[in-house]
């Protein structure tokens, strides 16, 4: 992906969910963007809205700040379990994680 791409990409709103069947539970998420994941008491990381409430249903999502974007990325690339998905709103393309271009 190009750097305008990129920029473009950046731009536009995005969300954030993960595959908790993946989650080794170790937090690195958390330390990154705490406004955006927490670790529930099961141990595994779930993303949170802006009510802070928990998005616990399957592939449920939750938005990501612009001006947490840079962390939430951070937290993707850095996640050991390969489960945190950042894609567009419009249409849930994933631009960020496992399975991004
Ligand atoms: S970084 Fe990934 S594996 Fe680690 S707690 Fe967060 S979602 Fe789970």
């Amino acid at each position: 992906m190009s750097v305008t791409e990129r920029t473009a990409v950046a731009t536009e709103p995005l969300e954030v969910w993960i595959d908790q069947d993946l989650c080794t539970g170790d937090g690195i998420c958390v330390q990154y963007a705490p406004e955006v994941f927490e670790l529930d008491i099961d141990g595994l990381a779930y993303v949170k809205g802006p009510d802070d409430e928990l998005r616990q249903q399957p592939g449920e999502t939750a938005p990501v700040p612009l001006t947490l974007l840079q962390d939430v990325v951070d937290s993707a690339k850095e996640c050991p379990g390969e489960c945190i998905h950042v894609r567009r709103v419009s249409d849930r393309v994933e631009v960020y994680g496992p399975d991004a271009d």
